[in-house]
């Protein structure tokens, strides 16, 4: 067996942290744990170092084999510094953790931070839905709308590491709802999980429906009470899949992408939210061309995992993992 073939992947995603050993293959073994809101990073890598140390014993996989650690994060990173440029509502301590030497002291391994919306694009390229694709982007409905691009096989990258990856930041309307990120208006802001609770509550929602006072915290409940023919919860669910997929032209328009990825757990929570966005994007998008190719994630959360291997020089790693030719 030839070495340095896997690489140690951490996923931190907004509800849970995923462990992995990963192949270029595929993922060989992996354990999700939950993390509470509010958690912070440095007292979870005990826990993370232990479970990676669990699959490895389980998958008789040894360091030396291990070619790196990767982390995707959930939040904009700075991949020449391997940092992160800023946090959300979870892993408040993460801008000012050393996770290189963290990683050099634990495992005696290099390290790379990545976004997790831009892995998730890179895993559906080496295995998944956009294997193939040369000009596409990736919409990653999790808590926030993860954005990231391929452009002529290249992945959109920009000097700060933040091209493409804000896509949820995009402003989409011109009322004037602040946003964490100091924008106004921001995608995230009409239409995202993190966003839901306050939007459900505007009277244009509300008022349609049956039950007094009706609120939603997350898409699956929302798309249950859609299905039901509850008037408010139809209109506000059109609402975000309008919101998405303006968002979504907008990002075919910047980046000159043919495909689109569509993954995330919020794609799945009602039944019509996939054929709606296939329908705004292919009837609005401005491409000359034809007719952009929309499809569905097929990696879900293994996506990201995949994706570090082309973080690191594996010993089988194809010169052009993303499939340019
Ligand atoms: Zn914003």
């Amino acid at each position: 067996m030839s070495k340095l073939q896997y690489i140690l992947g951490i996923e931190l995603g907004g509800g849970h942290a995923t462990c992995g050993i990963v192949h270029r293959t595929g993922v060989v073994a992996s354990k999700t744990i939950p993390v509470a809101s509010g958690a912070l990073l440095r007292p979870l890598l005990p826990s993370l170092e232990g479970i990676l140390r669990q699959l490895m014993l389980g998958a008789s996989i040894d360091m030396s084999q291990c070619c790196g650690v990767g982390l995707a994060f959930c939040g904009l990173v700075d991949t020449r510094r391997n940092r992160v440029w800023c946090i959300g509502e979870k892993y408040n301590d993460a801008m000012n953790l050393n996770l290189e030497l963290w990683c050099q002291e634990t495992f005696g391994l290099p390290f790379q931070l990545e976004n997790d919306a831009r892995l998730a694009l890179l895993g559906e390229s080496v295995g998944g839905a956009a294997k193939g694709a040369n000009d596409v982007v990736m919409i990653l409905l999790g808590t926030g709308f993860g954005t990231a691009a391929i452009m002529e096989g290249e992945l959109v990258k920009g000097r700060y590491s933040l091209a493409g990856a804000r896509g949820g930041h995009f402003s989409i309307s011109l009322e004037p709802t602040k946003c964490f990120c100091g924008n106004l208006g921001c995608v995230e802001t009409e239409a995202s999980t993190w966003g839901l609770n306050e939007i459900s509550r505007r009277s244009e929602f509300m008022s349609l429906s049956r039950k007094a006072g009706q609120t939603y915290s997350d898409f699956r409940s929302l798309g249950k009470a859609s299905e039901e023919g509850d008037p408010g919860a139809i209109a506000l669910l059109e609402h975000c899949i309008r919101v998405w997929g303006a968002a979504t032209i907008t990002l075919i328009h910047a980046y000159d992408a043919d495909t689109v990825i569509m993954g995330g757990g919020a794609v799945k929570a009602s039944p019509r939210i996939l054929p709606s966005l296939t329908q705004y994007i292919q009837r609005h998008a401005w491409t000359p061309w034809g007719i952009v190719d929309v499809r569905p994630a097929l990696l879900g959360e293994n996506a990201s995992l995949l994706g570090m291997t082309t973080l690191f020089e594996t010993a089988d790693a194809v010169p052009n993992p993303i499939g340019r030719t």
